[in-house]
C-alpha cells in the first residue's frame, strides 16, 4: 500500500459511514475531507480530533460541492444569523474549496462565542466559513489579495495537490544537514540562508540589498546551489522587508514551482512592499528591475499562510513553526524540526526581544535547538540602545525646537514597522498633551498601517484592544495624508513632521521631502533607524555637508545640508546588544552552535566571540558563499 493509500485508509476508519465521504484531497500540509453531511462530523467530537491525531496533520472537514446551498441563499442566511452589528463588508464563495469567506468589521461577532456562529453558518449553508477582519481605514492591496484567491482558485488547488503529494510520502532516513550561506552573512540586506538534506531542499528568506546598486551586491547568491531552482522543496519567508523577500519573485521568473510560507499578514506585506521595490529600482536606481507585477502575482499564488504556533509539514522530513519575533507585523522566528527528533534549527529573522509600542517581546519558548542562527544588527559591544522612555523625550524634544523655530521636522522611516512605532509614539504624547502639530504621512505608511488594523491577534494586547474597541491610534485626528498633494504646498505651509520612506534615504518620497527642505536651517532631519554604510542617510548622518542629486528638470547639482541632522536611537525593531544576549540566556532551548548574520562585518564576528564566551557553546560568523555542515 503507498503512503497516500494509507491516509485514505485511516480516513475512511475515523469518518462515520453516514457522513457520506465523497473525496480526500492532500491540499498543501493540510488533509481536506469531503463529505455529503458534515453535520455528523461536528456531531461526533471526536472524528475531528482523531483524524488530527492519527495524521498528524491539520484536517479541514468540508462539504461536498454538489451538496452546499446555492451563494444567494447562502449569502442572506449568513446575515441573518449574524445581523448587522458584524459590519459585515463582503461575503465571497470559492465553491472549489467549498470556502466561504466573511469579511467584517467586527469578525468576533461572527465568530460568536466558543465558534456558535462558524457552527451555524456551517450547519445552516453548509459553506465552510472563513472569517476576516475588514481593516478600519480602507487598503486597496487587501483587497486585491483577498479577492484574488478566489479569483485563482483553479490554479491554487491544482498547486496545493502538487504540494500536498509532494509532501506525503515514507518518512526519509536523514543522514546529513548542511546550511549554505547565500546572503547577509557578515552584511546587512538580500537575506537568504539554504538548509539542505539528503531529500529537502529549502530556502529561508530571498531579499536584496537596497544600500547597493551593483547586481553582484544587491542579490543573494543563489547561483551557488548547483541545481535548478525548480528543485527548491519549499522557500519560508520571516518577514516583509525587502532585505528578506525583495528577490522571491525573482524565483519565479527563474522556474520555482513550489510554496512559499509565511505568516497571513507577511504576505500581505510582501505584496506591497515589492510593488514598491519595483518602482523605486526604476526610478530611483535607474535600473531594470529583476521581476515585474506578472512575477508577483505568480508568486501570490504560491503563498501558503502559516499562524504563529502552527505545525506544519513542508517536506516529508521536515516541520516548519512560526514565533512571533516582536520586530514587524507578521514577522516571525522559524523553527525547524526535521527527521523526527534528529536535528532542530532556529533561524531568528530580525527580531525585538525588548519593549516597543507596537508588539509583544521576541518568543522565548522553544522546544529544541541544536543550531541557532541569530541575527547581530546591533552586535557590537557598545550598541546598547537608550531606553523607550528617553527616546520618547529626544525625539518629541527635537519636534517641539524645531516647530517653535517654524520648520519642519522629516524623518526618514520604512513604510513598514518604523512608520507605524514613531507614529504611536506622537500619537500616544498628544493624548497626554495638549499638542497639535501636523504629522503629514507618504509613500506606503497608510496603507500598512491600514494592514495593522486588519490584524490586531499580532499586535501587543494594548494595541490590539484600542483597535477592537474602535479607538484606532492609527486614525487620530492629527495624521494628514500627502498623497496626490504637492510636496512644495506641504513644505510651505504650518511646520509638521513629515514621515515619509526609504528609511535610509535610498529613494522614494524622504529623497523628495529631503531636497525641498535641506537647504533651510529652520528644518530638522532626524534619523530613528539603522543606516547602511553605503546609504545617502549613513553620509549625511555622518556630517557630509553637500551631496550630489538630480534636480527636477534632471540636471545633476550639489545639495546643501543646512538642516539640523539628529540622530535619535531606542525605536528600533532589532534587538540591541543586551537584548541579544539576553534573548539567547532566556530561551528555553540550549543550542550547540550559534551562527550570527544580518550585522555588519566586524560586529557579526564580535557577537560569536562573545556568545562562545560566556554561554560555552561554539558560536562562528560565517561569511556569504560558506556551506556548514549542522550536526
Ligand atoms: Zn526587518
Ligand atoms: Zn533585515
Amino acid at each position: 500500500m503507498s503512503y497516500i493509500q494509507e491516509i485514505e485508509k485511516i480516513i475512511q476508519d475515523i469518518v462515520p459511514e453516514r457522513a457520506g465521504l465523497t473525496k480526500i484531497e492532500l491540499l498543501g500540509p493540510n488533509i481536506a475531507i469531503y463529505v455529503k453531511h458534515p453535520e455528523v462530523i461536528y456531531e461526533e467530537n471526536d472524528v475531528v480530533k482523531n483524524l488530527a491525531s492519527t495524521l498528524k496533520r491539520k484536517v479541514l472537514i468540508r462539504t461536498d460541492p454538489d451538496y452546499l446551498m446555492k451563494p444567494e441563499e447562502a449569502r442572506r442566511i449568513i446575515k441573518e444569523i449574524v445581523g448587522e452589528e458584524a459590519g459585515i463588508k463582503n461575503i465571497y464563495f470559492d465553491p472549489l474549496f467549498s470556502d466561504v469567506y466573511i469579511e467584517a468589521l467586527k469578525p468576533g461577532i461572527v465568530i460568536g462565542k466558543d465558534g456558535t456562529g462558524l457552527k451555524e453558518i456551517m450547519l445552516k449553508t453548509k459553506w465552510s466559513p472563513i472569517v476576516l477582519r475588514y481593516p478600519t481605514m480602507p487598503s486597496s492591496t487587501l483587497d486585491g489579495i483577498r479577492k484574488s484567491i478566489v479569483t485563482n482558485a483553479q490554479d491554487r488547488k491544482k498547486f496545493l495537490t502538487k504540494v500536498g503529494k509532494r509532501i506525503a510520502q515514507p518518512l526519509p532516513q536523514t543522514t546529513w544537514i548542511r546550511a549554505g550561506m547565500l546572503g547577509a552573512f557578515r552584511e546587512v540586506g538580500r537575506s537568504a540562508l539554504f538548509i539542505q538534506t539528503k531529500n529537502s531542499k529549502i530556502l529561508l528568506d530571498c531579499g536584496v540589498n537596497q544600500a547597493s546598486n551593483k547586481p553582484e551586491e544587491m542579490y543573494p547568491y543563489l547561483n551557488l546551489l548547483g541545481f535548478p531552482l525548480s528543485e527548491l522543496d519549499a522557500v519560508v519567508i520571516s518577514h516583509a522587508h525587502t532585505d528578506h523577500i525583495g528577490f522571491l519573485p525573482f524565483l519565479f521568473a527563474a522556474g520555482y514551482d513550489g510554496p512559499v510560507y509565511m505568516t497571513p499578514p507577511t504576505r500581505e506585506l510582501t505584496a506591497l512592499l515589492q510593488r514598491d521595490y519595483i518602482n523605486v529600482v526604476k526610478k530611483y536606481l535607474n535600473m531594470d528591475p529583476p521581476y515585474g507585477k506578472k512575477e508577483i502575482q505568480e508568486e501570490l499564488k504560491h503563498i501558503i499562510t502559516v499562524p504563529y504556533g502552527e505545525v506544519v509539514d513542508i517536506t516529508p522530513e521536515v516541520k516548519l513553526t512560526f514565533y512571533n519575533a516582536g520586530h514587524i507585523l507578521g514577522s516571525a522566528i522559524t523553527h525547524l524540526h526535521i527527521g523526527e527528533g534528529k536535528h532542530n534549527i532556529i533561524y531568528t529573522g530580525d527580531m525585538k526581544f525588548g519593549f516597543t509600542h507596537l508588539f509583544n517581546p521576541a518568543h522565548i519558548n522553544f522546544p529544541r535547538a541544536e543550531t541557532i542562527f541569530i541575527e547581530s544588527t546591533y552586535g557590537k559591544k557598545t550598541d546598547i540602545l537608550p531606553s523607550r522612555r528617553e527616546s520618547d523625550e529626544a525625539l518629541i524634544n527635537v519636534i517641539q525646537q524645531t516647530v517653535e523655530s517654524k520648520g519642519h521636522v522629516l524623518i526618514p522611516v520604512f513604510s513598514v514597522g518604523r512608520s507605524q512605532e514613531i507614529l504611536l509614539v506622537l500619537e500616544h504624547y498628544a493624548r497626554e498633551h495638549e499638542w497639535n502639530i501636523p504629522v503629514w504621512i507618504d509613500g506606503m505608511i497608510l496603507e500598512a498601517s491600514a494592514i495593522h488594523t486588519a490584524y490586531p491577534d499580532y499586535l501587543k494586547n494594548s494595541l490590539k484592544k484600542r483597535i477592537l474597541s474602535n479607538d484606532s491610534p492609527f486614525e487620530w485626528d492629527e495624521i494628514k495624508l500627502a498623497y496626490g498633494k504637492d510636496k512644495k504646498e506641504i513644505v510651505d505651509g504650518e511646520p509638521s513632521v513629515i514621515l515619509a520612506p526609504s528609511g535610509m534615504l535610498t529613494g522614494g518620497p524622504s529623497v523628495e521631502y529631503l531636497k525641498l527642505l535641506a537647504e533651510d536651517e529652520r528644518n530638522t532631519l532626524v534619523f530613528v533607524g539603522y543606516q547602511s554604510a553605503s546609504s545617502l542617510g549613513a553620509k549625511i548622518q555622518q556630517g557630509v555637508k553637500e551631496v550630489p542629486i538630480i534636480d527636477d528638470n534632471g540636471k545633476p547639482k550639489t545639495l546643501k545640508i543646512n538642516m539640523r541632522v539628529e540622530t535619535v536611537e531606542g525605536f528600533s525593531g532589532h534587538s540591541d546588544r543586551k537584548q541579544l544576549i539576553a534573548w539567547l540566556g532566556n530561551i528555553s532551548a540550549k543550542p550547540r552552535v550559534v551562527y550570527t548574520m544580518h550585522g555588519d562585518y566586524n560586529k557579526t564576528a564580535e557577537l560569536a566571540h562573545y556568545i562562545s564566551k560566556k554561554f560555552g557553546v561554539h558560536a562562528d560568523a560565517p561569511l556569504n558563499m560558506e556551506f556548514r555542515r549542522l550536526r
